[in-house]
Protein backbone atom coordinates (compact mmCIF):
# COMPACT_ATOMS: atom_id res chain seq x y z
CA UNK A 1 0.00 0.00 0.00
CA UNK A 2 1.12 3.66 -1.16
CA UNK A 3 1.76 5.94 2.00
CA UNK A 4 -0.61 8.90 1.32
CA UNK A 5 1.54 12.56 1.75
CA UNK A 6 -1.06 12.94 4.77
CA UNK A 7 0.22 9.58 6.45
CA UNK A 8 4.16 10.62 5.89
CA UNK A 9 3.58 13.96 7.56
CA UNK A 10 1.83 12.71 10.33
CA UNK A 11 4.85 10.23 11.21
CA UNK A 12 7.03 13.09 10.78
CA UNK A 13 5.74 15.10 13.40
CA UNK A 14 5.97 12.03 16.06
CA UNK A 15 2.60 10.30 15.45
CA UNK A 16 0.80 12.40 17.61
CA UNK A 17 -2.54 11.71 19.07
CA UNK A 18 -5.91 13.40 17.82
CA UNK A 19 -8.82 14.59 19.85
CA UNK A 20 -11.73 12.45 18.53
CA UNK A 21 -13.14 9.15 19.78
CA UNK A 22 -11.89 6.39 17.00
CA UNK A 23 -14.07 2.97 15.79
CA UNK A 24 -13.04 0.41 13.92
CA UNK A 25 -13.83 0.97 10.39
CA UNK A 26 -12.84 0.02 6.63
CA UNK A 27 -13.23 1.96 3.73
CA UNK A 28 -11.32 4.70 2.66
CA UNK A 29 -10.70 8.00 4.00
CA UNK A 30 -12.48 10.67 3.19
CA UNK A 31 -9.44 13.38 2.55
CA UNK A 32 -6.72 11.29 1.35
CA UNK A 33 -8.14 7.69 -0.11
CA UNK A 34 -5.98 5.82 2.39
CA UNK A 35 -7.55 2.46 2.69
CA UNK A 36 -8.44 1.88 6.26
CA UNK A 37 -8.71 -1.15 8.07
CA UNK A 38 -8.71 -0.68 11.95
CA UNK A 39 -9.15 2.80 13.91
CA UNK A 40 -10.61 5.66 12.22
CA UNK A 41 -12.52 8.65 13.24
CA UNK A 42 -16.37 9.20 12.06
CA UNK A 43 -16.64 11.87 9.67
CA UNK A 44 -19.92 12.85 11.39
CA UNK A 45 -17.37 13.87 14.23
CA UNK A 46 -15.48 16.27 12.26
CA UNK A 47 -17.31 17.62 9.56
CA UNK A 48 -18.99 20.98 11.16
CA UNK A 49 -21.13 23.58 9.06
CA UNK A 50 -17.71 25.52 8.00
CA UNK A 51 -15.93 22.84 6.52
CA UNK A 52 -18.72 20.82 4.98
CA UNK A 53 -18.94 22.93 1.79
CA UNK A 54 -15.08 22.14 0.89
CA UNK A 55 -15.30 20.24 -2.39
CA UNK A 56 -11.91 20.44 -2.46
CA UNK A 57 -11.31 18.59 1.10
CA UNK A 58 -13.70 16.05 0.76
CA UNK A 59 -12.79 14.30 -2.51
CA UNK A 60 -13.97 10.58 -1.54
CA UNK A 61 -17.55 11.62 -0.78
CA UNK A 62 -18.72 8.18 -0.10
CA UNK A 63 -16.26 7.42 2.34
CA UNK A 64 -17.98 7.56 6.10
CA UNK A 65 -14.84 7.70 7.90
CA UNK A 66 -11.09 9.99 8.48
CA UNK A 67 -7.72 8.07 8.57
CA UNK A 68 -6.15 9.09 12.11
CA UNK A 69 -3.55 11.53 10.24
CA UNK A 70 -6.24 13.55 8.33
CA UNK A 71 -8.17 13.14 11.69
CA UNK A 72 -4.76 14.67 13.24
CA UNK A 73 -4.38 17.24 10.69
CA UNK A 74 -7.90 18.48 10.83
CA UNK A 75 -7.24 20.30 13.97
CA UNK A 76 -3.63 21.06 13.63
CA UNK A 77 -4.94 24.57 14.66
CA UNK A 78 -5.38 28.12 13.41
CA UNK A 79 -2.77 27.88 10.94
CA UNK A 80 -4.12 24.90 9.14
CA UNK A 81 -1.13 24.67 9.67
CA UNK A 82 0.25 27.19 6.71
CA UNK A 83 3.92 26.91 5.92
CA UNK A 84 5.79 23.58 6.95
CA UNK A 85 8.01 20.78 5.71
CA UNK A 86 7.62 17.42 6.55
CA UNK A 87 10.50 14.56 6.18
CA UNK A 88 10.97 11.65 8.13
CA UNK A 89 14.99 12.52 9.36
CA UNK A 90 13.68 16.10 9.96
CA UNK A 91 10.40 15.87 11.28
CA UNK A 92 7.51 17.84 11.00
CA UNK A 93 8.60 21.65 11.22
CA UNK A 94 6.43 24.37 10.09
CA UNK A 95 7.63 27.59 8.17
CA UNK A 96 7.41 31.22 7.59
CA UNK A 97 8.43 33.30 4.53
CA UNK A 98 9.39 36.78 6.11
CA UNK A 99 13.45 36.12 6.89
CA UNK A 100 12.24 38.82 9.77
CA UNK A 101 9.50 36.84 11.26
CA UNK A 102 10.15 37.16 15.64
CA UNK A 103 7.82 33.49 15.55
CA UNK A 104 9.25 31.51 17.87
CA UNK A 105 10.12 27.52 16.57
CA UNK A 106 9.30 28.52 13.20
CA UNK A 107 12.41 28.77 10.57
CA UNK A 108 12.21 31.37 7.58
CA UNK A 109 11.92 29.30 4.50
CA UNK A 110 14.90 30.83 3.19
CA UNK A 111 17.12 28.87 6.41
CA UNK A 112 15.35 25.42 5.65
CA UNK A 113 16.13 24.86 2.20
CA UNK A 114 19.61 25.82 2.35
CA UNK A 115 19.85 22.87 4.40
CA UNK A 116 17.68 20.43 2.42
CA UNK A 117 20.48 19.25 0.05
CA UNK A 118 22.00 17.50 3.11
CA UNK A 119 19.84 14.89 3.20
CA UNK A 120 20.46 11.87 1.20
CA UNK A 121 18.56 13.02 -2.44
CA UNK A 122 16.24 9.70 -1.85
CA UNK A 123 15.01 11.34 1.45
CA UNK A 124 10.94 11.56 0.86
CA UNK A 125 9.47 14.71 1.55
CA UNK A 126 6.32 17.23 1.37
CA UNK A 127 5.01 20.45 2.23
CA UNK A 128 3.11 23.20 1.95
CA UNK A 129 4.51 26.80 0.75
CA UNK A 130 1.78 29.36 1.00
CA UNK A 131 1.50 33.41 1.33
CA UNK A 132 -1.94 32.55 2.97
CA UNK A 133 -1.65 30.76 6.15
CA UNK A 134 -5.52 30.91 7.04
CA UNK A 135 -6.31 28.13 4.36
CA UNK A 136 -6.19 23.95 4.41
CA UNK A 137 -3.66 23.35 1.94
CA UNK A 138 -2.14 19.90 3.28
CA UNK A 139 -4.91 17.62 1.86
CA UNK A 140 -3.07 18.80 -1.56
CA UNK A 141 0.33 17.63 -0.94
CA UNK A 142 2.17 14.71 -2.56
CA UNK A 143 5.22 13.10 -1.45
CA UNK A 144 8.41 14.33 -3.26
CA UNK A 145 12.05 13.52 -2.48
CA UNK A 146 15.18 15.55 -2.17
CA UNK A 147 16.23 14.41 -5.14
CA UNK A 148 12.60 14.83 -7.27
CA UNK A 149 11.67 18.14 -5.27
CA UNK A 150 8.38 19.77 -5.01
CA UNK A 151 6.13 21.53 -2.88
CA UNK A 152 2.24 22.71 -2.39
CA UNK A 153 2.64 25.95 -3.76
CA UNK A 154 -0.03 28.69 -3.28
CA UNK A 155 0.68 32.15 -3.63
CA UNK A 156 -2.81 33.51 -5.24
CA UNK A 157 -1.39 37.32 -5.71
CA UNK A 158 0.18 35.23 -8.63
CA UNK A 159 -2.70 33.51 -9.27
CA UNK A 160 -0.73 29.82 -8.68
CA UNK A 161 -2.35 26.98 -6.22
CA UNK A 162 -0.70 23.33 -7.20
CA UNK A 163 1.69 21.03 -6.52
CA UNK A 164 4.42 21.83 -8.35
CA UNK A 165 7.78 19.97 -9.01
CA UNK A 166 11.44 21.75 -9.25
CA UNK A 167 14.76 21.33 -8.73
CA UNK A 168 16.04 22.15 -5.54
CA UNK A 169 19.48 22.78 -7.27
CA UNK A 170 17.85 25.44 -9.43
CA UNK A 171 15.74 26.84 -6.56
CA UNK A 172 18.97 27.39 -4.04
CA UNK A 173 20.18 29.25 -7.32
CA UNK A 174 17.17 31.23 -8.36
CA UNK A 175 17.28 32.44 -5.04
CA UNK A 176 20.90 33.56 -5.06
CA UNK A 177 20.40 35.84 -8.27
CA UNK A 178 17.06 36.87 -6.61
CA UNK A 179 18.74 38.05 -3.35
CA UNK A 180 21.10 41.07 -4.80
CA UNK A 181 17.61 42.44 -7.13
CA UNK A 182 15.92 42.30 -3.59
CA UNK A 183 18.77 44.22 -1.56
CA UNK A 184 18.77 46.80 -4.27
CA UNK A 185 15.47 47.38 -3.20
CA UNK A 186 13.28 46.39 -5.64
CA UNK A 187 9.92 44.55 -4.78
CA UNK A 188 8.81 41.22 -5.36
CA UNK A 189 6.38 42.07 -7.97
CA UNK A 190 8.72 43.75 -9.72
CA UNK A 191 11.00 40.84 -10.00
CA UNK A 192 7.80 38.75 -11.01
CA UNK A 193 6.43 41.51 -14.00
CA UNK A 194 9.18 44.19 -14.74
CA UNK A 195 12.17 45.87 -13.19
CA UNK A 196 10.98 48.61 -15.21
CA UNK A 197 7.71 48.65 -13.25
CA UNK A 198 10.19 50.09 -10.84
CA UNK A 199 10.69 53.08 -13.27
CA UNK A 200 12.80 55.74 -10.56
CA UNK A 201 14.74 52.60 -9.39
CA UNK A 202 15.38 51.19 -12.95
CA UNK A 203 16.43 54.55 -14.39
CA UNK A 204 19.21 55.27 -11.95
CA UNK A 205 21.20 52.59 -13.97
CA UNK A 206 19.68 51.51 -16.81
CA UNK A 207 22.55 49.28 -18.17
CA UNK A 208 22.98 47.27 -14.76
CA UNK A 209 18.53 47.45 -14.72
CA UNK A 210 18.83 45.45 -18.41
CA UNK A 211 21.57 43.51 -17.02
CA UNK A 212 19.24 42.48 -13.86
CA UNK A 213 16.18 41.86 -16.78
CA UNK A 214 17.97 39.41 -18.93
CA UNK A 215 18.99 37.62 -15.70
CA UNK A 216 15.14 37.67 -14.71
CA UNK A 217 13.75 36.68 -18.42
CA UNK A 218 15.69 33.22 -18.14
CA UNK A 219 14.19 32.68 -14.27
CA UNK A 220 10.60 33.88 -15.04
CA UNK A 221 9.74 30.69 -17.22
CA UNK A 222 11.18 28.45 -14.44
CA UNK A 223 8.99 25.93 -12.57
CA UNK A 224 11.50 27.11 -9.61
CA UNK A 225 11.14 30.77 -10.00
CA UNK A 226 7.97 31.58 -8.26
CA UNK A 227 8.91 29.15 -4.86
CA UNK A 228 12.28 31.14 -5.56
CA UNK A 229 11.19 34.27 -5.14
CA UNK A 230 8.57 33.53 -2.39
CA UNK A 231 11.39 32.01 -0.53
CA UNK A 232 14.39 35.07 -1.17
CA UNK A 233 13.89 37.15 1.31
CA UNK A 234 16.35 39.95 2.62
CA UNK A 235 16.66 42.07 5.42
CA UNK A 236 16.13 45.79 6.32
CA UNK A 237 20.48 45.64 7.42
CA UNK A 238 21.21 44.16 3.51
CA UNK A 239 18.95 46.55 1.97
CA UNK A 240 20.60 49.33 3.93
CA UNK A 241 23.87 48.38 3.38
CA UNK A 242 23.41 48.41 -0.24
CA UNK A 243 21.93 51.36 -0.30
CA UNK A 244 24.63 53.60 1.52
CA UNK A 245 27.31 53.38 -1.12
CA UNK A 246 24.91 55.17 -3.30
CA UNK A 247 23.22 57.42 -1.73
CA UNK A 248 21.94 60.43 -3.25
CA UNK A 249 20.06 63.75 -2.49
CA UNK A 250 17.09 62.66 -3.65
CA UNK A 251 16.85 59.51 -0.97
CA UNK A 252 14.10 56.91 -1.07
CA UNK A 253 13.02 55.34 1.95
CA UNK A 254 14.98 52.64 1.02
CA UNK A 255 18.49 55.21 0.35
CA UNK A 256 17.37 56.40 4.22
CA UNK A 257 16.63 52.35 5.30
CA UNK A 258 13.46 52.76 6.03
CA UNK A 259 11.22 49.87 5.41
CA UNK A 260 10.03 49.47 2.06
CA UNK A 261 6.07 48.70 2.82
CA UNK A 262 6.14 46.35 -0.24
CA UNK A 263 9.30 44.84 0.83
CA UNK A 264 7.81 43.42 4.06
CA UNK A 265 5.21 41.57 2.59
CA UNK A 266 5.32 39.62 -0.87
CA UNK A 267 4.75 42.39 -3.74
ZN1 LIG B 1 -6.59 10.39 5.37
Amino acid sequence: MTVAAQAMIWQSAGLPGQKHQTETASGRCMICGTEIDGEAVPAKRIIKSTTVGDSQLFRFRQATHFCIPCAWLMEIGKGRPGNFIASEPTGFELAVISVESVVQDKRPWLHIVRDLPQLPPETPITGVLTTDVKIRLWHRCQIATIGDFGLYVHAPDYDVSEWRHFDLVDLLRAIDELLPILRAGYAKSAAYHSLFNDYKRASRDPAETLRLESTLARLRNRPEFLPALLIAGVTKEEKRAHAKPARHTDTTPADRGEADPAQLGLF
